[in-house]
């Protein structure tokens, strides 16, 4: 985060009473006009704050000096820097002096600078108060007095915020620009961090790269592997597996960019993960268990509307089907054909070629059934025993017989092998048209007269309604 300069409202600026009162004194001393001289320092002032102090001297010519630096003023790694040019200091360091300075100086009023420091530099927030002082008469030279005051309640506001987390969280920063997140320092993290990451103290934790975070190294390197994806300044978000030894567990981790480098935080999701599975396989067995009902309901309906024998609906899937179609015909004044169909001398093929035969002889007729059926138009039944019925909606009498018909001639023209035996069977057939009014069993009955008539007539014909009275007239 860069550093921020403030020239105006300094005291409301300031986080720090220290500041704060030399601000004051700086205010009062500046109060009839005139600027302060060095003089604003002695006495109390100087033994008070004299280790938070520097004195800089500006040169025209050879730009800043530090003529006299307090203990806690920031320098270049501990190095003393009374006496050193300003230009030869730590880069950061010459920067920070120079902008505060030059600014005081510009307006010829106090300045103020907010600085950061890097998280692992023990205090990484300061005030630096710029403070340009009048030239004096026996050195003609002009000089600025820097306050430079850590902003202790900053840092350990960070750390208690960073401990009230309920994640656990660490901060990291890379070790330079482009350097892979695998070595990035540890700066900071908190206790349940420590916990989570299996180590005994915060030293162990931060003593370690991030690739080696977990105290115990995980058995698939998939750690490794997620580090690898982080960037600094991106935000991310990520489901991990932790294995190491026998025990596994899951991390929801969250990632923020912070300052330069990034701040982790690690929930142990294990259990919801756990629950998550459990459910998951509970789904899984409840849809099974769904598939084999539906199956069974399939079954179930099968029983009911199907005929096991020949695949065809049953008499009581036909009534419910025939219903609707009669009354539909009958409301749009559709013609629609009823045909009876009855399988001729069946009990000599089961007396003569046994029950097995008999059957074989049902399923072939059945297929022959089936087969020129217009799909979800005409209806076919196996109504008990050899007798089977085809229902045809829009079709009038002459399409029904043409149908019938058909139907005779191509069970006539089959032959079933049943062991040695060859079978030929037959049918009689009889047609009856839908009326306006007659209800369905009325039309059965009609068909079903006009197939006896067919079976009197000498068998393996087709009979319509209004050719029964000719032929039982003929008789
Ligand atoms: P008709 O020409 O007058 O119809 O004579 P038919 O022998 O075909 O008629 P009948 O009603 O006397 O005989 C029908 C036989 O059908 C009697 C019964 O044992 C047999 N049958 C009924 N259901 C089945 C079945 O599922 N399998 C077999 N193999 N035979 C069946
Ligand atoms: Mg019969
Ligand atoms: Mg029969």
């Amino acid at each position: 985060m860069p550093d921020e300069l403030f020239t105006q409202d300094l005291l409301a600026q300031s986080a720090n009473a220290e500041t704060r009162e030399v601000i004051g004194a700086y205010t009062s001393a500046s109060a009839n006009g005139a600027t302060p001289t060095l003089a604003l320092f002695d006495g109390g002032m100087m033994k008070r704050f004299g280790r938070a102090l520097a004195m800089l001297e500006c040169r025209p010519d050879a730009g800043f000096r530090v003529l006299y630096a307090g203990k806690e003023t920031p320098d270049d790694n501990g190095a003393p820097t009374s006496g050193r040019a300003v230009a030869d200091l730590y880069p950061p360091t010459r920067h920070l002096l120079e902008t505060g300075a030059k600014t005081a100086l510009g307006i010829d009023a106090p300045a103020l600078i907010l600085h950061r420091a890097p998280l692992d530099a023990a205090v990484h927030r300061w005030e630096v108060l710029f403070l340009p002082l009048a030239e004096v008469p026996e050195g003609p030279r002009t000089l600025v007095a820097v306050f430079a005051s850590p902003v202790l309640h900053k840092h350990s506001y960070f750390r208690s915020l960073l401990d009230a987390l309920p994640q656990a969280t660490l901060v990291v920063s890379p070790k330079g620009q482009g350097a892979p997140m695998a070595i990035a320092s540890i700066t900071a993290a908190n206790a349940s961090a420590v916990r989570l990451l299996g180590h005994a103290c915060l030293a162990d934790l931060m003593a370690r790269p991030l690739a080696e975070a977990f105290y115990e190294p995980d058995v698939e390197n998939g750690w490794m592997r997620l580090v690898a994806e982080m960037q600094p300044g991106l935000a991310a978000h990520f489901e991990y597996n932790h294995r190491s030894g026998s025990t596994a567990h899951w991390f929801d981790v969250q990632i923020s960019p912070f300052d330069s480098g990034l701040m982790i935080a690690l929930t142990d999701i294990s259990d919801l993960k756990r629950t998550i599975l459990d459910l998951d396989h509970q789904r899984k067995a409840l849809i099974e268990e769904m598939e084999q009902r539906r199956s069974l309901e399939e079954e179930l309906w099968a029983l009911a509307h199907l005929d096991p024998l020949t695949g065809l609906p049953n008499r009581r899937a036909f009534r419910d089907d025939a219903q609707t179609t009669l009354i539909a015909a009958q409301t749009l004044h559709r013609h629609c054909a009823m045909i009876s169909i009855d399988i001729d001398h069946f009990k000599r093929v089961n007396d003569t070629h046994g029950h097995g035969a008999g059957d074989l002889v049902l399923r072939r007729v059945a297929d022959i059934l089936r087969a020129p059926l217009r799909p979800e138009v005409d209806f076919a039944a196996r109504m008990g025993g050899e007798e089977f019925a085809v229902l045809l909606p829009d079709t009038d009498l002459a399409g029904a017989r043409a149908f019938a018909e058909m139907l005779r001639h191509r069970v006539e023209h089959t032959v079933v092998i049943s062991g040695d035996a060859e079978i030929r069977p037959t049918i009689s057939i009889g047609v009856a048209m839908v009326t306006p009014t007659g209800d369905l069993d009325n039309l059965l009955d009609r068909s079903d007269r006009a197939l006896y008539a067919a079976k009197r007539a000498g068998r393996n014909r087709v009979m319509a309604e209004g050719e029964v009275v000719e032929d039982v007239q003929a008789a």
